[in-house]
């Protein structure tokens, strides 16, 4: 297959051919082109993106979720449902914003003569309100009802464990739905030119994780799943993992699936003040949470280590980033280990000191600046001017780029912008973070393409050379001298092992 006329990424060619699903050789100018050649039209060329760190099926998990955010009205309300082909569920609704002079009860949303099950979700999480439609599938799914303080059937009320109650039915997903929505996000982040993905799914729904596997292997031994995803095997226990390597799982591999790092949550969030920091959140006594003292992430590390497994753990806090850099000096990690920290973002210049000692490793999100901007200050005060040192990570540990979704867009154009502006779209009159913590257009670049495939394992991916795996992308309205760009930027080829995979 020849493609020609492009502007590929890092290179003077203008044309390239892809043969046996690798890029095999690269050229200056064609003379007469075969007719089956494709003209590029002078578009970008980039090898495909690498999201380090998100959450394959929580992405089309949130994508069923409407945001009542903005519902002021019932006339609003019913343009949030309209044309839902099956279960919905509204998140945010806020008594204050859509303001009734009372709660939203059931006989409101039978009014939006929906006949499908419709749950909506109070901003707090505490208390939840269902259509008939919803009630019935429930008492239908259980044998008890839920305990009689917490629910008003008439009203559509549910409070505290109540919502669980009503939520069980919906949320207790088929191997078959798992496959579903795999196929559903698959074609979703192939539209932004994501051509492999990291993945924590084991925790996204209350089922057992070996369900999760079935759905992804069904589909990788038929060929079905076509985006490279590596599962970070989110393990809970130390009980969990043991079972999970006596069952043989560690290193798995169907089609382009890849069991692998492991992932644990050693902390919470910026926003939630439940990161674990050395010092106390500004204004408070709270150090935020540890959910793993350094005993049992050791106790972690030597099974890894015995199985040769990675980690990829999430950690928010300086302090949390301390305790295991503390357990990896303890323990040590078997040789050729990629070790990462996901985040990393209130790691400071201490810690980050440390973890170019050992190696270890980080996969940043600067997107989350879009939302944090305007709490990193108030928040840790002096700490701030130690935070989200992603250039110092760069140009210090391996450091990829990924974007969390879909706790965020899974967007990477709008996820490098922030990395190379330190800018909030959202809130666009506040001043950048730590300027000269920014990455350059190129780094930015590598961070999503090669910095991924290392963590990835994988020594052929990533960069745009002969013998390298045909992953790329051809981006339209992308100028790689104007940041502004990535803004309106988009993918109009997304090719992986040289099959097209996505196409305008
Ligand atoms: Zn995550």
């Amino acid at each position: 297959m020849l493609y020609y006329n492009a502007k590929i990424y890092g290179r003077n060619e203008t044309a390239f051919n892809v043969r046996g699903g690798k890029f095999d050789t690269f050229y200056h100018s064609l003379g007469q082109m075969p007719s089956d050649a494709t003209d590029l039209n002078g578009q970008w060329v980039l090898p495909g993106f690498n999201d380090s760190h998100g959450h394959f099926i929580g992405i089309a998990y949130m994508a069923k979720m409407r945001s009542l955010e903005k519902t002021h009205t019932l006339q609003d309300l019913k343009a949030v449902f309209t044309g839902v082909s099956g279960f919905a569920m509204g998140v945010k609704y806020d008594d204050k914003v859509l303001d009734l002079g009372r709660y939203l009860e059931k006989a409101d949303l039978e009014a939006l003569n929906i006949p499908h099950p419709i749950i909506v979700l109070r901003v707090c999480g505490h208390f939840a309100v269902a259509n008939q439609a919803a009630i019935e599938v429930a008492k239908a799914f259980h044998d008890h009802s839920p305990a009689e303080q917490n629910v008003d059937f008439d009203r559509g009320h549910f409070k505290e464990e109540a919502i669980k109650w009503l939520q069980a039915p919906f949320f207790n997903p088929s191997v078959d739905q798992l496959k579903e929505e795999i196929l559903w996000t698959q074609n979703h982040v192939l539209k932004y030119g994501v051509t492999a993905f990291a993945s924590d799914d084991f925790i996204t729904y209350p089922v057992p994780y070996e369900r999760v596997l079935e759905a992804y292997q069904e589909l990788a031994t038929k060929d079905a799943l076509r985006v490279r995803l590596y599962q970070q095997a989110h393990l809970k226990t130390l009980d969990l993992i043991d079972d999970f390597f006596k069952k043989g799982y560690a290193h798995k591999k169907y089609g382009r699936f890849t069991m692998g790092p492991s992932k644990l949550l050693v902390d919470g969030s910026l926003g939630a003040q439940t990161a674990a920091m050395k010092a106390p959140y500004q204004g408070t006594n709270n150090t935020g949470l540890l959910n793993y003292d350094k005993e049992t992430l050791k106790a972690y590390l030597s099974r890894l280590n015995k199985y040769k497994m990675d980690f990829a753990w999430h950690a928010i806090g300086d302090q949390t980033t301390q305790v295991i850099i503390d357990a990896v000096r303890e323990q040590g990690l078997f040789k050729g280990a990629r070790p990462a920290i996901i985040h990393a973002q209130l790691t400071g210049l201490e810690e980050i000191k440390q973890m170019k000692a050992l190696n270890i490793g980080a996969q940043i999100q600067p997107i989350f600046l879009d939302d944090d901007l305007p709490i990193i200050k108030t928040y840790l005060g002096p700490k701030a001017s130690d935070t989200y040192l992603f250039k110092t990570l760069y140009d210090s540990v391996p450091t990829s780029l990924s974007t969390d979704a879909p706790i965020v867009s899974v967007n990477p154009f709008l996820n490098m912008y922030a990395a190379i502006t330190r800018t909030s779209i959202k809130y666009n009159d506040l001043p950048p973070h730590l300027k000269d913590e920014a990455l350059t257009m190129k780094e930015a670049i590598e961070a999503y393409t090669s910095k991924g495939a290392y963590f990835m394992r994988q020594e052929k991916l990533g960069a745009l050379d002969e013998g390298f795996l045909a992953d790329f992308i051809v981006v339209k309205d992308l100028d790689l001298n104007d940041v502004e760009s990535l803004k309106k930027a988009t993918v109009t080829l997304t090719v992986i092992d040289g099959e097209i995979e996505y196409q305008v």
